[in-house]
């Protein structure tokens, strides 16, 4: 199914349902019921404003956060993934690009942030037997979201972090890199660095990634992308993450407040559910606010 790629992404009033429906051609089985992009401008007061925020961000709650806007918007249909996209940033970060790629920039960094977080999506997996959580604890997400959005926390993962590869694992590469295969195969004009730019989070270039997965997008071109986790993944592509995280490693001191950090970023804008408490969200495995970090403005914060 061909897409019209010059009309995709432009911004605009029709972004948010063009994103919503970019991730269901791409990904079908990732977006199968109710499956929502909201655009930052459309929030309340409480989330404008600030240096900080992300292009894009998810997190496994965010439906819950941002149902008083949805319901606003009449689009409330129950629980389901949730995307949020800052037009603004992505215009801002698209005119810091190399200037030969301007023309196709912004439709580019929004494709490539949207499948960005999508892979987020697919990596944390359906809920089929998620409790709701305390309408206490969604208000605590809301307030940590805000903070996140306007800039008073610092980042937990991508540039300016202490740990900028954090929940971005050879797993999440491994998608993102499907993803931009695929969006491609449907006549989008996105590269795997606008999806993952893994020098962004101090790893090696995109391309090395993409050169270690081989042909193996190709060959399961056919596979639910919600099913490739099971396919054994190429030993080049796990070794060359596992020889990343190695040189970052070597290259950091690592003290007993690294694994503290690990877990601080865990709790990050993240909603504890009915039989989990804060042990059990410290090992990491339930997703938290998967952002991809602004890239304007951020190097001034440091690692
Ligand atoms: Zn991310």
């Amino acid at each position: 199914m061909a897409m019209r790629t010059p009309t995709w992404l432009v911004g605009g009033r029709g972004l948010a349902a063009q994103a919503q429906a970019l991730c269901r051609v791409v990904a079908p089985d990732a977006a199968t019921g109710p499956f929502y992009v909201v655009l930052r401008p459309d929030l309340p007061a409480e989330y404008q404003g600030g240096e900080g925020g992300a292009l894009a961000l998810t997190s496994r709650h965010l439906d819950l956060m941002l149902r008083p806007t949805l319901e606003r918007q009449r689009r409330w249909r129950g629980r389901g993934p949730t995307i949020l996209l800052d037009p603004v940033a992505i215009a801002a970060d698209a005119g810091h690009r190399p200037r030969p790629s301007r023309r196709r920039v912004f439709p580019a960094v929004a494709v490539g942030v949207v499948l960005h977080e999508l892979a987020h999506i697919v990596i944390t997996g359906p809920r089929d037997d998620e409790v709701e959580p305390d309408p206490a604890l969604i208000q605590f997400g809301r307030l940590s979201l805000a903070a996140d959005l306007t800039g008073t926390e610092a980042p937990t993962n991508g540039p300016g972090a202490a740990v900028p590869w954090r929940g971005h694992e050879w797993p999440f590469i491994r998608i993102a890199l499907y993803l931009a295969y695929r969006a491609a195969r449907l006549g989008l004009d996105v590269a795997a660095r606008d999806v993952f730019d893994a020098r962004e989070y101090e790893l090696s270039p995109t391309h090395r990634y993409v050169l270690a997965l081989g042909n193996e997008p190709e060959h399961v071109a056919g596979r639910p992308i919600t099913k490739i986790s099971q396919v054994p993944p190429p030993t080049e592509f796990v070794e060359l993450w596992q020889a990343d995280v190695r040189g970052w490693m070597s290259q950091h001191e690592i003290t007993h407040e690294l694994p503290m950090t690990l877990a601080a970023c865990g709790r990050r804008i993240s909603i504890p559910t009915a039989g989990q408490d804060a042990p059990v969200m410290q090992k990491g495995t339930e997703s938290d606010v998967e952002g991809t970090v602004q890239r304007v403005g951020i190097a001034a914060q440091g690692s």
